[in-house]
C-alpha cells in the first residue's frame, strides 16, 4: 500500500460519517504519476512528471446513482463532493432509465498488483535516456534517414475502493509503453515507420520493458524496413488473401468486435466516435459473427495486459468469457448496470478512466485465442496475397459495419513466399463478411495495448490490450493510398 496512512484513515472515517445519509455510498480514491521521455536525434528533448490524485464519491438515491469529483481530499472536501452526488442522484432519480439497486454494486473485497519481474525503481532516467541516445543512433543507417525518435510513458497508478455495504479494493498497476518512430525521405517520397502505430506496445510491465538488446533490435528493424519502402512499388489494387500480423490485428479486434459489442453502443446511451453498433440484443448466441475458427475473450487476467485487472469500478470481480465460440456471439461488454437493463450476460466492464470520471461500459484485454497453424504453413498456403502490419490511419461508420484501415507495411505472397515489400497498403470490408473470411489462425500470439481509448462524453481515454495471433482472410480489397 502506498496511499499514506492518514489519507486512508481519512477516507475511512469520512466514508462512515457519510454512510447513514444515504441507501449505498462508495468513495474511490485515485493516483496516478506518469512520466514522459523522449530522444530525438540522439538527443534529450523530453523530460516531464505528472502527478493526480483525488477521489470520486458515488451515492445509490431511489434506485439512481449520483456521482461527483473532488481533488480535495480533506474530510470537508470529500463532504462537499458527497453533497453534490446526492443532489445529483436525487433530481435525476425523476428520469432515470432503470430502478438500480446494490445488486449492482457488488461488496467486494480484494487486491491486484500488475504483473511485473523488475520494479520501475530500478532503472534510472539516465539509463533510459542513454538507451534511447543508441536506439536513434542505430536507426541512423542512411542518409535518407530524416527523423528519429524514441519516446516512453512510465503510469504509475493507485486505487483504493471502498464502500458503506463493505467494498475494499486495492489495486496498483505499473505500465510502460515504448514506441520508435523514424522518417525516411528521398525525391519526394517520405515513409514513416513506428514500432506497431504509435502507443500501441503498451504493456502493465516493470523496467524489464527497457531490456537494451531487444530495444535496439526494434530500432534497427523498422530503420530498414522505412527504407524498403522508399524504394517499394504501391501496394496493389486487387481483391487478395491477406495475413493479418498482430499489431494490426490489435486496431481491426478493437475496432470490429471491442467498440460494437459495447452494451451502452447497443442500449443507444453512446452515440459519440462512431458510436452506436449495427449488433442487437438478440444477436447474442445467434450471430455467426465469424468463421468457425475466431475465438475471443474478454480476458483481464492476460499477464502483462493493459487492460488487466482484478475488479471493475462497480466492485465486480474480473474473470475471463468468451464474447465469441467458434465464431457464434455469445456475450457483449456490459457492466453490471447495462446488464440489467438489457437482461443479457456481460463482462466485469465497467471502468472509469481516472478520479473525475464516473464507469461506463468499456473493453478491457480483448483477445483472439490462438489457431493451432504456424507462421510458415500460413504462408505457404497463400497463392497471391499480402502480408500487412503497422496501423497508420482507420476508418469505421456509425454503426461499425464498414471499415477502411491503412497500413504502414506490406509484403507480397506469391506462390506460397514472401517477396516483394509494397508501400501505402490499404484494406477494406464489412465487420461480419471479414471475420467470416477467417480461414487460419497461428499458434502464437503477441501482446499490444491502447493507451488512449477514447469515448464518452466528457471524453474518458481508457487503457486496452489485445493479444492476438495472425490472422489469414480469403478474398479481401486491397489498394494502395
Ligand atoms: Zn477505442
Amino acid at each position: 500500500m502506498n496511499i499514506y496512512p492518514n489519507m486512508q484513515l481519512n477516507l475511512r472515517k469520512t466514508l462512515a460519517n457519510l454512510s447513514p445519509q444515504v441507501d449505498w455510498t462508495q468513495i474511490r480514491y485515485v493516483s496516478e504519476k506518469t512520466t514522459w521521455r523522449m530522444v530525438r536525434d540522439e538527443k534529450s528533448e523530453r523530460n516531464s512528471l505528472s502527478f493526480d490524485q483525488g477521489v470520486m464519491v458515488e451515492v445509490l438515491i431511489e434506485g439512481h446513482f449520483g456521482y461527483a469529483g473532488t481533488s480535495d481530499l480533506t474530510e470537508e472536501g470529500i463532504k462537499s463532493a458527497f453533497d453534490k452526488a446526492c443532489f445529483l442522484a436525487k433530481h435525476a432519480s425523476n428520469y432515470k432509465a432503470h430502478n438500480f439497486t446494490e445488486l449492482q454494486r457488488p461488496p467486494a473485497v480484494g487486491t491486484y498488483n500488475s504483473h511485473l519481474e523488475i520494479g520501475l525503481d530500478k532503472i534510472s532516467a539516465q539509463e533510459i535516456i542513454d538507451i534511447f541516445i543508441e536506439a536513434t543512433r542505430a536507426m541512423k543507417l542512411s542518409e535518407k534517414i530524416v527523423s528519429r525518435s524514441a519516446t516512453t510513458m512510465i503510469s504509475e497508478i493507485e486505487q483504493l475502493t471502498i464502500s458503506s455495504s463493505g467494498a475494499d479494493i486495492h489495486q496498483n498497476f505499473s505500465i510502460v509503453n515504448t514506441d520508435f518512430s523514424v522518417t525516411a525521405h528521398q525525391n519526394g517520397e517520405t515513409q514513416t515507420r513506428t514500432d506497431s502505430g504509435g502507443l500501441a506496445r503498451c504493456l502493465q510491465i516493470g523496467a524489464e520493458a527497457f531490456d537494451r538488446e531487444t530495444l535496439l533490435q526494434r530500432a534497427r528493424k523498422i530503420a530498414e524496413e522505412a527504407l524498403e519502402l522508399l524504394a517499394a512499388e504501391n501496394c496493389p489494387k486487387d481483391t487478395l488473401d491477406i495475413l493479418i500480423a498482430p499489431d494490426q490485428m490489435t486496431l481491426q479486434v478493437h475496432e470490429s468486435i471491442g467498440h460494437p459489442l459495447e452494451y451502452d453502443r447497443i442500449l443507444g446511451d453512446e452515440r459519440n466516435y462512431a458510436g452506436w453498433s449495427f449488433v442487437q440484443p438478440q444477436d447474442f448466441g445467434n450471430l455467426q459473427y465469424g468463421s468457425p475458427l475466431l475465438n475471443v475473450t474478454f480476458d483481464p487476467t492476460t499477464p502483462n495486459g493493459l487492460g488487466s485487472y482484478a475488479f471493475d469500478d462497480s466492485g465486480h470481480q474480473a474473470a475471463k468469457e468468451f464474447l465469441i465460440k467458434d465464431g457464434v456471439l455469445l456475450r457483449g461488454l456490459g457492466g453490471l448496470e447495462s446488464q440489467a437493463r438489457l437482461n443479457l450476460s456481460g463482462v466485469a466492464s465497467s471502468r472509469s478512466s481516472s478520479w473525475n470520471r464516473a464507469p461506463i461500459d468499456r473493453m478491457a484485454n480483448i483477445n483472439i485465442e490462438p489457431g493451432i497453424d504456424k507462421i510458415e504453413d500460413m504462408i505457404k498456403s497463400v497463392q497471391r496475397g499480402l502480408f500487412i502490419m503497422s496501423n497508420k490511419s482507420w476508418s469505421i461508420d456509425d454503426y461499425r459495419n464498414k471499415f477502411q484501415f491503412g497500413c504502414e507495411y506490406a509484403k507480397l505472397i506469391e506462390n506460397g513466399e514472401l517477396t516483394k515489400t509494397v508501400k501505402n497498403p490499404n484494406y477494406r470490408g464489412t465487420t461480419v463478411q471479414f471475420w467470416n473470411s477467417l480461414k487460419s489462425v497461428s499458434d502464437t500470439r503477441e501482446s499490444f495495448g491502447a493507451a488512449f481509448c477514447g469515448k464518452g462524453e466528457p471524453n474518458q481515454g481508457i487503457r486496452v490490450g489485445h493479444k492476438t495471433p495472425y490472422c489469414l482472410f480469403s478474398n479481401i480489397e486491397v489498394f494502395g493510398a
